[in-house]
């Protein structure tokens, strides 16, 4: 899983994603504290600003609401709520559309943890125009979900790693094909025995 990491800030979308480790079921954004050292770390939120339980939820929201936009991105269906969703953002946060003297840009005028949501979904509105967000993946694999940025010459990456999902769901989907022959061939034979009883 090493050398996926998204370009730029988009990087930040990934991480946000995998602070919540499907596998071990461990969460980096548990508390309001762990949420605001993760925030502030990452420039998105100001050494003085807290964040609330309500922002906390919020932010796991969010986060829900951008795994399956990676999981739409390979493959699976994008739901209008989550789209919804970011627009809520887009509003509470104020963001505003700015020209800069490098072209254009977002004015996010919201501070606090709300604003720094508004951050994130700046970073994905940037990320779709600039044609990048369609890489940023996560795995199929329900209990992995892991955020990757597909980094292949066509975007065809599928799994985190052939090692750790790949292999494995190929591998239950050949058992499930050799169970279901194995069944149709049991049911033929009963069909065959019921058939040579009614012969009787
Ligand atoms: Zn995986």
């Amino acid at each position: 899983m090493d050398g996926d990491a998204a370009p730029g800030r988009l990087v930040l979308i990934q991480e946000l994603a995998n602070s919540f480790d499907v596998r071990r079921g461990r969460d980096d954004l548990a508390g309001p504290r762990d949420a605001a050292g993760w925030l502030r770390a990452r420039g998105l939120l100001g050494p003085q600003l807290a964040v609330t339980a309500e922002d906390l939820a919020r932010l796991h929201g969010l986060r829900e609401v951008l795994r399956r936009m990676c999981l739409a991105n390979n493959g699976a269906e994008l739901h209008a709520a989550d789209i919804d969703a970011l627009n809520v953002l887009v509003r509470d946060s104020d963001m505003r559309p700015a020209f800069t003297v490098h072209g254009v840009g977002l004015d996010i005028l919201s501070s606090g943890a709300v604003g720094a949501l508004g951050q994130i979904v700046g970073i994905v509105y940037e990320a779709i125009r600039d044609g990048t967000w369609g890489r940023v993946k996560a795995c199929p694999e329900d209990a992995c979900n892991y955020a990757f940025y597909d980094t292949s010459r066509n975007g065809s990456r599928v799994w985190c790693s052939m090692a750790a999902c790949g292999s494995k769901v190929k591998m239950r989907a050949y058992r499930a094909r050799a169970k279901a022959d194995l069944n149709m061939g049991k049911t033929s034979v009963d069909r065959h025995r019921s058939g040579a009883q009614s012969t009787q």
